[in-house]
């Protein structure tokens, strides 16, 4: 799925539709098996799965789901409007930084630390 509008394409693991025709994106992954609570990145990449099922099949997602293959429970995600508004804006700044580009300006160690991208993005 892609939404040309917003440069952004994303392939979903899986999508149910429930008998009330709702659309719940759902997600699979590996590892976190202490979680309590999706990390704000998996519940991110969640919504933006949720604004391109909304333009894919015309409906309003209002939630989603993830899955820890190493925890029994699967996580239900409230997706609102905030959320989507955050992803679009988050995906309007990251494209402004390849253009530019720039490098983020709200490094933090503790994010920053395990990630690939540090060798070019910054110093940690
Ligand atoms: S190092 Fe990784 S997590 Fe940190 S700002 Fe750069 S891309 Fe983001």
């Amino acid at each position: 799925m892609s939404r040309e509008d917003l440069g952004f394409s994303g392939r979903l693991d899986v999508l149910v539709l429930t008998k009330y025709a709702e659309a719940v994106p759902c997600e699979l992954k590996l590892g976190h098996p202490h979680l309590v609570k999706p990390p704000i990145w998996d519940r991110m990449q969640l919504a933006s799965y949720a604004i391109l099922v909304e333009k894919a099949f015309n409906k309003t997602v209002r939630r989603g789901v993830i899955f820890y293959m190493e925890q029994e429970k699967p996580h239900l995600v409230n997706i609102n409007w905030g959320m989507k508004k955050q992803v679009e804006e988050a995906i309007k700044k990251l494209r402004e930084m390849i253009l530019t580009e720039s490098r983020p300006d709200n490094r933090r160690a503790d994010y920053c630390k395990g990630c690939w991208y540090a060798r070019v993005c910054g110093s940690y």
